[in-house]
């Protein structure tokens, strides 16, 4: 549905985008995440034809941006940061101007504003001028006129950014209401926004991509394999002698009872290998019992601390 190939962008001597890739299927939600100067916006705004690339290419639906820019608009509806709303118009003024400049013939623009409306449920504020709107309710209305025109692929730079937790939900659920057959790029730099939205996560850093998959996968990937958490019963001071005298673990911590006898740990392990089978045995062989033994997983965070080098910004 969208190709992004060898995207470089140079603002003078800064090179914003390094060479960025990648190609997003037909009713995924992608997130673009990254910290701020990324490049998350000099992106979307060469994938909509706001912006030249300095190199590189973009294909929607297969049709060239920079060849036909025209006819590759017509499949996309654009949510930029500064979403343009003219503060003195009425929500519905403002959506049939959006519709008219989006090309739909007169005698349907009223009925293209009131679909609009219908489908981010601000109806009900339809003649309320827009600088008398909610923070929540003008981001409504920048997705509205996103949707103008039933775009296949819709690019929403920062959608949650400024609003509070309430406002988040329910945007957050207002775009999955949208997607479906339609293709949504997203971006943020606040990952608890959107991990729970998006199918497939890109991440951005410093104008390149740092990593990119499913977001389940993302987290899959760089699970971290070598610390495990075990819970064993048998006699405390036993499996604390057991787990200092193995060579498989470079430490252990003590993490609490569980029940009486039975106490969970965590180990680090000093192998390259998957050890959880010798450390069963190991235990068995001391007749004592593994209940459970599993690798750590490390949270989307961790991956992005890790990827990135830098804590998230709140
Ligand atoms: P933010 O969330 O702050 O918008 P971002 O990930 O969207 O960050 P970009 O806005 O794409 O990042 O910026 C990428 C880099 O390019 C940054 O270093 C930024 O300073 C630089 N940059 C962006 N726009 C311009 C411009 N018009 N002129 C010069 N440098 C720019």
């Amino acid at each position: 549905m969208l190709l992004v190939k060898d995207l470089v962008k140079h603002y003078g001597s800064r090179e914003a985008l390094k060479g960025i890739s990648f190609h997003v299927e037909e009713g995924q939600i992608v997130g673009l995440l990254g910290q701020n100067g990324a490049g998350k916006t000099t992106t979307m705004n060469i994938i909509t034809g706001y912006l030249s690339a300095t190199s590189g290419e973009v294909e929607i639906q297969g049709i060239n941006i920079l060849d036909k820019p025209k006819e590759a608009k017509r499949c996309l509806g654009y949510l930029p940061e500064q979403p343009p709303l003219y503060e003195k118009m009425t929500v519905r003024e403002y959506l049939q101007f959006v519709a008219e400049l989006k090309g739909l013939r007169k005698g349907g623009i009223a009925e293209e504003a009131t679909r609009l409306m219908e489908q981010t449920n601000i109806l009900d504020r339809e003649h309320t001028l827009i600088r008398h709107l909610s923070k929540g309710y003008k981001q409504r209305v920048g997705l509205a006129q996103a949707l103008a025109g039933n775009p296949a692929l819709m690019i929403l730079d920062e959608p949650m950014v400024g609003l509070d937790p309430n406002q988040i939900v329910e945007i957050r659920e207002l775009i999955r209401s949208l997607a479906g057959e339609r293709t949504i790029i997203l971006s943020s730099h606040i990952l608890s926004e959107i991990e729970t939205l998006c199918d497939h996560i890109i991440i951005l850093d410093q104008g390149r991509v740092a990593a990119e998959n499913a977001t389940r996968q993302l987290e899959a990937e760089h699970s971290n394999q070598k610390q495990l958490r075990m819970v064993i019963k048998g006699d405390k001071r036993e499996i604390q002698r057991l787990l200092r005298e193995t060579e498989l673990l470079k430490r252990y911590s003590y993490i609490r009872d569980v029940e009486q006898g039975v106490y969970e740990f965590q180990v680090v392990s000093a192998m390259d290998t998957d050890i959880r089978d010798e450390l069963f045995l190991l235990f068995a062989q001391n007749q004592m019992i593994v209940y459970s033994i599993h690798m750590e997983q490390m949270s989307l965070e961790d991956v992005f601390i890790k990827l990135t080098g830098k804590e998230e910004e709140a």
